[in-house]
Protein backbone atom coordinates (compact mmCIF):
# COMPACT_ATOMS: atom_id res chain seq x y z
CA UNK A 1 0.00 0.00 0.00
CA UNK A 2 1.56 3.74 -0.73
CA UNK A 3 2.61 5.59 2.10
CA UNK A 4 1.71 9.09 2.32
CA UNK A 5 4.11 11.74 4.52
CA UNK A 6 1.74 14.07 5.97
CA UNK A 7 3.43 17.38 6.80
CA UNK A 8 1.32 19.98 8.72
CA UNK A 9 1.72 21.67 12.37
CA UNK A 10 -2.21 21.63 13.03
CA UNK A 11 -3.04 18.09 14.83
CA UNK A 12 -6.73 18.85 13.79
CA UNK A 13 -5.74 18.85 9.83
CA UNK A 14 -3.58 16.11 10.35
CA UNK A 15 -5.87 13.77 11.94
CA UNK A 16 -8.85 14.04 9.30
CA UNK A 17 -6.34 13.46 6.72
CA UNK A 18 -5.14 10.60 8.50
CA UNK A 19 -8.31 9.01 9.00
CA UNK A 20 -9.53 9.69 5.37
CA UNK A 21 -6.17 8.33 4.09
CA UNK A 22 -5.97 4.75 6.30
CA UNK A 23 -9.71 4.59 5.05
CA UNK A 24 -8.42 4.53 1.45
CA UNK A 25 -5.92 1.99 2.75
CA UNK A 26 -2.53 4.22 2.30
CA UNK A 27 -0.54 3.60 5.51
CA UNK A 28 0.87 7.24 6.65
CA UNK A 29 3.33 9.12 8.76
CA UNK A 30 2.53 12.57 10.82
CA UNK A 31 5.52 15.28 11.31
CA UNK A 32 4.76 19.21 11.80
CA UNK A 33 8.48 20.36 10.55
CA UNK A 34 9.72 20.46 7.05
CA UNK A 35 13.30 20.01 8.60
CA UNK A 36 12.05 16.55 9.45
CA UNK A 37 10.09 16.00 6.76
CA UNK A 38 13.54 16.32 4.75
CA UNK A 39 15.24 13.77 6.73
CA UNK A 40 12.53 11.45 7.09
CA UNK A 41 11.83 11.47 3.08
CA UNK A 42 15.72 10.95 2.56
CA UNK A 43 15.70 7.84 5.29
CA UNK A 44 12.48 6.14 3.76
CA UNK A 45 11.10 8.02 1.35
CA UNK A 46 7.35 7.94 1.17
CA UNK A 47 5.29 7.47 -2.42
CA UNK A 48 3.93 11.11 -1.69
CA UNK A 49 3.95 13.98 0.77
CA UNK A 50 0.91 16.18 1.52
CA UNK A 51 3.14 19.20 2.40
CA UNK A 52 0.95 22.19 4.41
CA UNK A 53 2.89 25.85 3.33
CA UNK A 54 2.71 27.58 6.94
CA UNK A 55 5.29 25.26 8.97
CA UNK A 56 6.54 26.94 12.03
CA UNK A 57 10.20 25.86 10.85
CA UNK A 58 11.09 26.53 7.12
CA UNK A 59 8.15 26.94 5.07
CA UNK A 60 6.26 24.36 3.06
CA UNK A 61 8.08 25.82 -0.33
CA UNK A 62 11.25 25.33 1.24
CA UNK A 63 10.99 22.10 2.15
CA UNK A 64 9.60 21.44 -1.06
CA UNK A 65 12.67 23.49 -2.66
CA UNK A 66 15.14 21.08 -0.70
CA UNK A 67 13.07 18.02 -1.40
CA UNK A 68 13.75 18.19 -5.32
CA UNK A 69 17.28 18.31 -5.03
CA UNK A 70 17.24 14.95 -3.88
CA UNK A 71 13.82 13.53 -4.51
CA UNK A 72 10.79 13.69 -7.50
CA UNK A 73 8.31 11.91 -4.55
CA UNK A 74 5.04 13.88 -5.90
CA UNK A 75 4.04 16.59 -3.27
CA UNK A 76 0.59 18.30 -2.86
CA UNK A 77 0.18 21.42 -1.14
CA UNK A 78 -1.73 22.50 1.46
CA UNK A 79 -2.58 26.49 1.95
CA UNK A 80 -4.83 28.49 3.44
CA UNK A 81 -4.77 31.33 1.42
CA UNK A 82 -6.43 30.76 -1.74
CA UNK A 83 -3.89 33.34 -3.53
CA UNK A 84 -3.20 32.64 -7.55
CA UNK A 85 0.57 33.62 -6.95
CA UNK A 86 0.98 30.81 -4.39
CA UNK A 87 -0.58 28.33 -6.69
CA UNK A 88 1.24 29.19 -9.19
CA UNK A 89 4.65 29.40 -7.41
CA UNK A 90 4.05 25.78 -5.53
CA UNK A 91 3.26 24.39 -9.15
CA UNK A 92 6.34 25.78 -10.68
CA UNK A 93 8.61 24.82 -7.34
CA UNK A 94 7.91 21.30 -8.11
CA UNK A 95 4.10 20.53 -6.64
CA UNK A 96 1.83 18.14 -8.25
CA UNK A 97 -1.24 19.43 -6.73
CA UNK A 98 -2.67 22.46 -4.70
CA UNK A 99 -5.30 22.21 -2.22
CA UNK A 100 -6.92 25.41 -0.54
CA UNK A 101 -7.85 25.01 3.25
CA UNK A 102 -10.99 24.19 4.59
CA UNK A 103 -10.57 21.22 2.43
CA UNK A 104 -12.37 17.95 2.11
CA UNK A 105 -10.14 15.11 3.22
CA UNK A 106 -12.11 13.22 1.07
CA UNK A 107 -11.51 14.97 -1.88
CA UNK A 108 -8.14 14.82 -0.85
CA UNK A 109 -7.83 11.30 -0.77
CA UNK A 110 -9.23 10.97 -4.01
CA UNK A 111 -6.43 13.40 -5.54
CA UNK A 112 -3.91 11.87 -3.82
CA UNK A 113 -4.91 8.60 -5.45
CA UNK A 114 -5.47 10.56 -9.04
CA UNK A 115 -1.49 11.54 -9.04
CA UNK A 116 -0.60 7.86 -7.79
CA UNK A 117 -2.59 6.87 -10.50
CA UNK A 118 -0.57 9.14 -12.84
CA UNK A 119 2.73 8.21 -11.20
CA UNK A 120 2.33 4.51 -12.30
CA UNK A 121 5.71 3.97 -14.69
CA UNK A 122 4.27 3.44 -18.53
CA UNK A 123 5.04 -0.08 -19.73
CA UNK A 124 7.57 0.85 -22.11
CA UNK A 125 10.35 2.47 -20.03
CA UNK A 126 12.11 4.00 -23.00
CA UNK A 127 10.68 5.30 -26.31
CA UNK A 128 13.09 6.00 -29.19
CA UNK A 129 12.32 8.04 -31.79
CA UNK A 130 14.55 9.11 -35.03
CA UNK A 131 16.38 12.17 -33.34
CA UNK A 132 15.34 11.82 -29.40
CA UNK A 133 15.55 9.15 -26.92
CA UNK A 134 13.38 9.04 -23.59
CA UNK A 135 14.92 7.62 -20.16
CA UNK A 136 11.72 7.86 -18.44
CA UNK A 137 13.81 6.25 -15.63
CA UNK A 138 16.53 8.52 -15.46
CA UNK A 139 14.18 11.41 -16.15
CA UNK A 140 16.28 12.50 -19.43
CA UNK A 141 15.39 13.22 -22.81
CA UNK A 142 18.28 13.39 -25.27
CA UNK A 143 17.77 15.15 -28.54
CA UNK A 144 20.38 14.39 -31.33
CA UNK A 145 22.64 12.29 -28.91
CA UNK A 146 22.73 15.50 -26.78
CA UNK A 147 21.26 15.24 -23.15
CA UNK A 148 18.74 18.06 -22.47
CA UNK A 149 18.49 19.77 -19.11
CA UNK A 150 15.14 19.84 -18.65
CA UNK A 151 12.97 20.79 -15.46
CA UNK A 152 10.26 17.77 -14.65
CA UNK A 153 7.49 19.98 -16.49
CA UNK A 154 9.83 20.49 -19.17
CA UNK A 155 10.55 16.71 -19.42
CA UNK A 156 6.78 15.85 -19.07
CA UNK A 157 6.03 18.15 -21.80
CA UNK A 158 8.24 16.87 -24.00
CA UNK A 159 7.80 13.29 -23.79
CA UNK A 160 3.68 13.64 -23.95
CA UNK A 161 4.44 15.32 -27.07
CA UNK A 162 7.11 12.73 -28.33
CA UNK A 163 5.11 9.51 -27.54
CA UNK A 164 2.37 10.66 -30.02
CA UNK A 165 4.38 12.38 -33.07
CA UNK A 166 2.15 14.46 -35.14
CA UNK A 167 -0.88 14.39 -32.86
CA UNK A 168 -2.06 18.06 -31.71
CA UNK A 169 -2.75 18.30 -28.17
CA UNK A 170 -4.46 21.08 -26.49
CA UNK A 171 -3.04 23.54 -23.76
CA UNK A 172 -5.66 21.39 -21.10
CA UNK A 173 -4.34 17.97 -22.34
CA UNK A 174 -0.53 18.95 -21.47
CA UNK A 175 -1.70 20.03 -18.37
CA UNK A 176 -3.00 16.88 -17.58
CA UNK A 177 0.46 15.66 -18.62
CA UNK A 178 1.97 17.90 -16.38
CA UNK A 179 0.00 16.01 -13.64
CA UNK A 180 -1.48 19.31 -12.30
CA UNK A 181 -4.91 20.28 -11.83
CA UNK A 182 -6.58 23.00 -14.94
CA UNK A 183 -6.34 26.17 -13.31
CA UNK A 184 -7.64 29.21 -14.53
CA UNK A 185 -4.28 31.30 -15.38
CA UNK A 186 -2.05 28.15 -14.86
CA UNK A 187 -3.12 27.08 -18.50
CA UNK A 188 -1.09 29.90 -19.96
CA UNK A 189 2.18 29.24 -18.24
CA UNK A 190 2.24 26.06 -20.93
CA UNK A 191 2.93 28.43 -23.27
CA UNK A 192 5.91 29.68 -20.80
CA UNK A 193 7.08 26.06 -20.82
CA UNK A 194 7.03 25.52 -24.77
CA UNK A 195 9.07 28.67 -25.00
CA UNK A 196 11.76 27.69 -22.97
CA UNK A 197 11.53 24.30 -24.02
CA UNK A 198 12.15 25.21 -27.97
CA UNK A 199 14.91 27.52 -26.41
CA UNK A 200 16.86 24.55 -25.23
CA UNK A 201 16.13 22.49 -28.28
CA UNK A 202 17.43 25.34 -30.36
CA UNK A 203 20.61 25.14 -28.55
CA UNK A 204 21.29 21.70 -30.12
CA UNK A 205 19.61 22.79 -33.93
CA UNK A 206 18.66 26.17 -34.58
CA UNK A 207 17.39 25.75 -37.83
CA UNK A 208 15.10 22.65 -36.51
CA UNK A 209 11.34 23.27 -35.14
CA UNK A 210 10.41 20.02 -33.56
CA UNK A 211 7.48 21.17 -31.00
CA UNK A 212 5.07 23.07 -33.60
CA UNK A 213 1.86 25.34 -32.77
CA UNK A 214 -1.10 25.10 -34.15
CA UNK A 215 -2.97 28.20 -33.86
CA UNK A 216 -6.15 28.25 -31.41
CA UNK A 217 -5.38 24.25 -30.75
CA UNK A 218 -1.96 23.77 -29.24
CA UNK A 219 0.58 21.71 -29.86
CA UNK A 220 2.50 19.43 -31.46
CA UNK A 221 5.70 16.89 -32.32
CA UNK A 222 6.33 17.14 -35.53
CA UNK A 223 9.20 14.58 -37.08
CA UNK A 224 9.45 15.63 -40.35
CA UNK A 225 10.68 19.45 -38.69
CA UNK A 226 13.06 17.83 -36.23
CA1 LIG B 1 0.28 25.45 9.23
Amino acid sequence: MPHILIVEDEAAIADTLIFALQGEGFTTTWLSLGRAALEYQQASPADLIILDIGLPDISGFETCKQLRRFSEVPVMFLSARDGEIDRVVGLEIGADDYVVKPFSPREVAARVKAILKRMTPRAAPEVATALFVIDAERVQISYRAQPLSLTRHEFRLLQCLLEQPERVFSREQLLDALGVMADVGYERNIDSHIKSLRAKLRLVAAEAEPIQTHRGLGYSYSPSHA
